[in-house]
């Protein structure tokens, strides 16, 4: 198949270095012997094991191998040296070094011959020849290592093949490629197999939360995101799990289960006073939003943790009173006693004094794994 023509060899030919040829090419490289006028080394196509049989001219750029049955006994162009060590055609060898050297040489069929490179590697992957399609793919990678379709099939390879180590490496560079793209509907079918199989690689599963936000896919990127999160928490690493709630916050702020994940963190934590910050704002939202039952909820169970915060005790009276507004004082405080906002811990006068600090979330005992929604009976003293 020596369909280039001459002319373009021999711009090839006139365009390649001896040595970096030899260094291409990978083999023992640790023996290349330059010495002026010839280069040395171990043969690279029969793999020599013992001496420098082969022999390359620097000036003809021609060499040979001493060793009797090496095919490349006879003189061989370097073009040849690398087709007989790779196992490739020359033309193939052509091209695979005109472009992995990148030199400025149009080659005339180049396309047609990666194109039949991978029609055949396709097909003997439907019919099941793996390790020839490995190699085929492989041939392609070799000329274009960007070629979509070629690291497709050999991520599929070795996919049934179960090659792990080398699947991972295909799937990082489809989606790189395909994100670069913009082809973000592509590198997402990528990232979902990648994610499956590899769910504590956390910054993989950012850059798919960030893929399904580009595709507008919410809900899954959502899924996403808390899964993240979870990754967090069972390292131990909650400060990056409740960076994740507050952005899933920001991103679904109607998702219940978001804010009690947090105030969950928090509170297992130990971290009270921000637990309480937490709970604060949450009140008022619901507050805000009508949904006076959940504020209560809230504001009770800051109490539980904390009794003394007459601030947040306020706060709840409040509330319960706007909610009566036009009732007299009596409705007013009948509606304040019903809601627990008073006895639930004290009045609202009580002293908060320092015989209150052995509240739960100084002995940080049995809230901790109790969580926010502790009943308040563990705080009654
Ligand atoms: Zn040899």
């Amino acid at each position: 198949m020596n369909a280039i023509p001459k002319e373009t060899v021999k711009e090839v030919l006139g365009a390649l270095d001896v040595r970096e040829v030899l260094d291409y090419l990978d083999y023992r490289t640790e023996t290349i012997q330059e010495s002026g006028k010839v280069v040395r080394c171990f043969c690279p196509i029969h793999k020599e094991q013992v001496f420098r049989t082969l022999s390359v001219d620097v000036a003809t750029r021609k060499g040979k191998c001493s060793y009797n049955p090496c095919p490349g006994h006879k003189s061989f162009d370097l073009i040849q040296l690398v087709a007989l060590s790779k196992n490739l055609e020359y033309d193939e060898a052509t091209v695979e070094l005109a472009q992995h050297f990148q030199l400025r040489v149009k080659i005339p069929g180049a396309e047609k011959m990666l194109r039949q490179r991978l029609d055949s590697a396709s097909s003997l992957l439907a019919e099941g020849s793996l390790e020839e399609a490995l190699e085929k793919f492989s041939r392609v990678l070799a000329i274009e290592p960007h070629n979509i379709e070629a690291l497709e099939g050999m991520a599929q390879i070795c996919e049934l093949k179960r090659l792990a180590p080398q699947l991972v490496g295909f799937q990082k560079t489809l989606i790189d490629l395909h994100t670069g793209r913009g082809d973000h509907a592509r590198a997402a079918l990528v990232y979902e197999k990648y994610v499956r199989a590899n769910p504590t690689d956390v910054e993989m599963r950012l850059g798919y939360a960030e893929c399904l936000h580009h595709l507008n896919r919410k809900v899954e990127m959502c899924g996403e995101l808390k899964g993240i999160a979870k990754v967090f928490r069972d390292r131990e690493e909650t400060d990056k799990a409740l960076e994740i709630y507050r952005r899933l916050r920001a991103v679904d702020p109607a998702d219940a289960e978001v804010p009690e994940a947090i105030v969950g963190i928090l509170v297992a934590e130990g971290r009270a006073d921000e637990a309480i910050e937490e709970m604060s704002r949450q009140a008022e939202e619901k507050a805000a939003a009508g949904d006076l039952e959940g504020a209560a909820t809230r504001y009770r169970q800051i109490l539980s943790l904390d009794p003394r915060r007459n601030d947040v005790r306020a706060a709840f009276i409040e509330m319960v009173l706007d909610s009566v507004g036009g009732a007299d004082e009596v409705g007013r405080a009948d509606a304040a006693a019903r809601s627990g906002a008073e006895d639930e811990v004290g009045g609202p006068m009580r002293s908060a004094g320092p015989m209150r600090s052995a509240g739960p979330m100084r002995s940080a005992g049995p809230m901790r794994s109790a969580g926010p929604m502790a009943p308040s009976s563990s705080v009654s003293d």
